[in-house]
This record gives structure tokens, C-alpha cells and sequence, in this order.
């Protein structure tokens, strides 16, 4: 199935075929569509399904739909606010908004904390569609009244199962009381315990319920193999497996940090290059 019958305009088929993706995963089957219609959606899915092109393409088509035809020049409002318990997931989501939106008139900017405030009030200041950011600098800047969500249409709650970890839960609960009572809610969470239950029941009206079956298994891609060893050969058999397989960029986890020093000191005698990086 291709991703333009999911209802996506060229623009973003372009950019995701140019990409590498060549068909929607499972998660995006189900969610684009429900959120192009303006659904609320709850949707259980962890990292590696898809899950952020799942929320993010429907997103840039419904705001790129609205800006065709205007005056790229008229200052914007912000109308998506993406929030990530993390910032490294903050980067990535923003990340990915561009590498889509690339063809789409769509403006966005990422915001978290333990950096400048000033770059960010800047960018701010700018036209912006869509704000993917951490809850504690988000209000900061709401403090400061460098930023209003007065505006917002859509609020995407990612990995929202980590957004309820204690010191981050009463943030988002300011966040939510700042948005205006009518918008879309988007809930992605890789577990379903009670907390995220009860915030799903307050948070959505009528969602689109969307369950990826639970892969703690690698993607099918990835081959696995167990040998039994003894204590003793594992060095010589992993030394052998990778002179034997021709194998470069080997990432090898031992137990310990003691551990780690006496492999790599082994394999780089044995001719093999490595480095030991423990915490
Ligand atoms: P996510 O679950 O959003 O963290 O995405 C996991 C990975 O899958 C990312 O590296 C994406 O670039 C990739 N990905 C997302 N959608 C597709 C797709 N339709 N086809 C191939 N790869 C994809």
C-alpha cells in the first residue's frame, strides 16, 4: 500500500519516498488517516514502529492544506505543540517534521531546556506552525510570555507514559490547562498503566484506538544467534566470529565496566582494533 492512498499529498509522498520509505508501517496505516480526518487518536506504540511519521505526516498535510494560497510574509501563530519527556526526543521529532515538511510551507522549531533561552525567544518571535518541545522550558517561556498557546489546534502527547514520570507530570498538567479547550489530542504511549488510562479518559474524545502489536522482537532485518560457551571461549569465539565473518562496527555488551577493559585490551592484542566505553 502506497503512502499516497493513505491520503497524503505529493509533497510529502515526495519527501518520504526520497527518504527510502517506500510503504507506510502498520502504526501509519492506521493512524494518518484518523488523524487527517481531525480524530483524536490513542495510540500504543513504542520507538521503531513508525509512530513519530505516524502524527507528524497528517499533521503537515492538515496545516500545509491551510497555508496554501497565503501570504508566506503574515506572521503565524503556533497551531501543533509536540511534547517529548525528553530532549533528545524533542530534537529527533523536530528533526523528522523538517526531513517531511521539506516540500510543505510548514514552520517549526524545537524548544527544551539546559540551553540559551535567547536563541530560542528569537525564534520564537518568527512565524511558527508547530512546536515540538520538553514541558519545563515550554513554560518558561510561557512565564515570559515569549510564547502563548492560546493558538493551538493540535497537542501530541509523545511517549506519554515517560511524560508522566514524577517532575515532569505537573508541568504537562499546567501545559494542558494553558491550550484551549477545543483541539485535536494525540496520546502515543508504549505502555498502558493506570495513570496513562485515566489521562487518556480526561484528555480524548472519541479516539481512534490504535494498538501495535507489542514487537519485542528486533526488526525483522536483524538476525540473532546464541552460542554456548563456555566462560573461558567466549573471547576466542567472539574474536573468531568477527575475523572469520569479516565484521566491522561490532557494538559488544559485557556485564561490567572491569569486563569491558579486559575484552577490548584482548581483541586489540588479538589484532582486532577496539575500544571499551563503559559509564
Ligand atoms: P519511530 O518509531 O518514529 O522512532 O521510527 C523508527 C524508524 O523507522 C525511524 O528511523 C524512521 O526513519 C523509520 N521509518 C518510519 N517510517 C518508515 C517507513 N514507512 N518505512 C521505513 N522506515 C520508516
Amino acid at each position: 500500500m502506497p503512502f499516497a492512498s493513505l491520503g497524503l499529498d505529493a509533497d510529502i509522498v515526495r519527501a518520504v519516498t526520497e527518504h527510502g520509505y517506500t510503504e507506510p508501517t502498520t502504526i501509519q496505516r492506521a493512524a494518518i488517516p484518523a488523524v487527517l480526518a481531525g480524530r483524536d487518536v490513542l495510540a500504543g506504540a513504542q520507538t521503531g514502529t513508525g509512530k513519530t511519521a505516524g502524527f507528524v505526516l497528517p499533521i503537515l498535510q492538515r496545516l500545509g492544506a491551510t497555508l496554501r494560497g497565503t501570504d508566506p510574509r503574515a506572521k503565524r501563530r503556533v497551531r501543533v505543540l509536540v511534547l517529548t519527556p525528553t530532549r533528545e526526543l524533542a530534537a529527533q521529532v523536530e528533526e523528522s517534521v523538517r526531513t517531511y515538511g521539506k516540500y510543505t510551507p510548514v514552520k517549526s522549531t524545537v524548544i527544551f531546556g539546559g540551553v540559551g533561552m535567547q536563541p530560542q525567544v528569537d525564534r520564537l518571535a518568527q512565524s511558527l506552525d508547530i512546536i515540538v518541545a520538553t514541558p519545563g522550558r515550554l513554560l518558561d517561556h510561557v512565564g515570559q510570555r515569549t510564547l502563548d498557546l492560546s493558538t493551538i489546534e493540535t497537542l501530541v502527547l509523545d511517549e506519554a507514559d515517560r511524560l508522566l514520570d514524577m517532575g515532569v507530570i505537573h508541568d504537562v498538567k499546567r501545559i494542558l490547562r494553558l491550550l484551549p479547550a477545543k483541539r485535536q489530542n494525540l496520546l502515543i504511549s508504549a505502555t498502558f498503566a493506570d495513570e496513562i488510562k485515566s489521562l487518556a479518559d480526561s484528555l480524548l474524545h472519541d479516539p481512534a484506538e490504535i494498538e501495535v502489536a507489542r514487537r519485542n522482537a528486533p526488526a525483522e532485518i536483524v538476525d540473532q544467534r546464541i552460542f554456548l560457551v563456555r566462560k573461558e571461549a567466549k573471547r576466542h569465539l567472539l574474536a573468531r566470529l568477527i575475523k572469520q565473518g569479516n565484521w566491522f562496527q561490532v557494538l559488544v555488551f559485557p556485564r561490567t565496566k572491569h569486563g569491558a577493559h579486559r575484552l577490548a585490551e584482548q581483541l586489540s592484542k588479538g589484532g582486532i582494533a577496539a575500544l571499551a566505553i563503559p559509564g
